[in-house]
């Protein structure tokens, strides 16, 4: 069960995905007590290799590993000597031989995680790798429906947007599919993939299509740094049509949940009395972030080698 790294949500089974998340439920209990810490990963050395920017993942990433007590090095990629040209992969052994147990990696090109982790021994956790996969968000986000709604098994979610270049999206298709989750997802068809319904999900250019009679709304943001050229001929026009406002989510279940992963653009891809007035949900996302991250480091690195039993979730003891 769950292997030595976490690069993508493809690559779990529904085991291992129930296993993080009755794990982070857990985590979750440790993140409500006064001293929010246990000393489980003590003396073990986590580093964050944030080669794109990221607010959430970065910090949640960084609070996890201190609520459990690890050392947490926040590698500054700017004002290291990748600006000498030291590759990356150099740059990831010569950090290892510092004796890590676990790193996180994000970067603008996929599949840079699964090359760090074909060279390193410590588990690499994929944090986000171009718009290829975002595997903690999807956990997050199953955690938060999980917890809203009771179950995963036999809902309705809705994706909306920039589908083609994110990572969330395809991320999250592959955990709500494994889960027993109906998934559709929409957007302007040129941010549709072609093969998307290869995934098992249905596509759609019509929102109120999409989103009709769904438990789940999820929206998400334009992915202006990857779009090479014009994709969309203006966003007034696009927030129109793929907009999630309270009008179209009465297409929704009445008691439809809306979902963002951060960060949002207000009055583009969800309004304003959305982002504002049913704030629950996505700032539950951003709180069950930490667990999730917790409870994959826990899982990953929590260990004193390769095939050993996992420590003590509460002391860090050997079991
Ligand atoms: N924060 C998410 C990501 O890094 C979503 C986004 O940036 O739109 O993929």
């Amino acid at each position: 069960m769950i292997g030595r790294d976490l690069l993508g949500t493809e690559d779990l089974d529904r085991a291992d995905i129930e296993r993080i998340l009755e794990t982070a439920e857990h985590m979750r209990e440790i993140g409500r007590r006064t001293i929010k810490k246990v000393p489980t990963l003590r003396g073990r050395t986590i580093v964050n290799l944030f080669f794109e920017s990221s607010t959430r993942t970065k910090s949640s990433f960084e609070i996890a590993g201190k609520r459990l007590s690890a050392d947490v090095i926040n590698f500054a990629a700017a004002s290291s000597s990748l600006k000498k040209a030291e590759s990356i992969l150099d740059t990831a052994r010569n950090l290892e031989a510092m004796d890590l147990d676990a790193v996180v990696v994000r970067h603008a090109v996929a599949g840079v995680p699964k090359q760090i982790a074909d060279v390193l021994s410590a588990p690499v956790i994929n944090a986000g790798d171009g718009a290829h996969e975002h595997p903690t968000q999807a956990l997050l986000d199953l955690l938060t429906v999980r917890r809203e709604k009771g179950r995963i098994d036999g809902l309705t979610i809705a994706i909306i947007g920039d589908i083609l270049h994110s990572r969330v999206a395809r991320s999250n298709i592959y955990a709500f599919r494994k889960m027993g989750a109906e998934v559709r997802v929409a957007g302007p068809p040129q941010m549709l993939p072609a093969a998307i319904e290869t995934l098992g999900v249905k596509a759609f250019t019509s929102l109120r299509e999409a989103i009709d009679g769904v438990d789940v709304v999820m929206a998400l943001r334009i992915q202006n740094e990857r779009l090479s050229g014009t994709y969309l001929p203006s966003v007034r026009e696009y927030s129109a049509t793929y907009g999630i406002d309270r009008e179209k989510l009465k297409f929704a279940k009445d008691d439809a949940i809306v979902m963002h992963p951060g960060p949002v653009n207000r009055g583009v891809e969800l309004s304003h009395d959305l982002t504002d007035h049913r704030p629950g949900v996505i700032l539950d996302q951003v709180r069950n972030g930490v667990a999730i991250r917790m409870a994959v480091l826990y899982l990953l690195s929590g260990r004193r080698q390769e095939g050993d039993p996992r420590l003590d979730l509460e002391s860090g003891e050997e079991k």
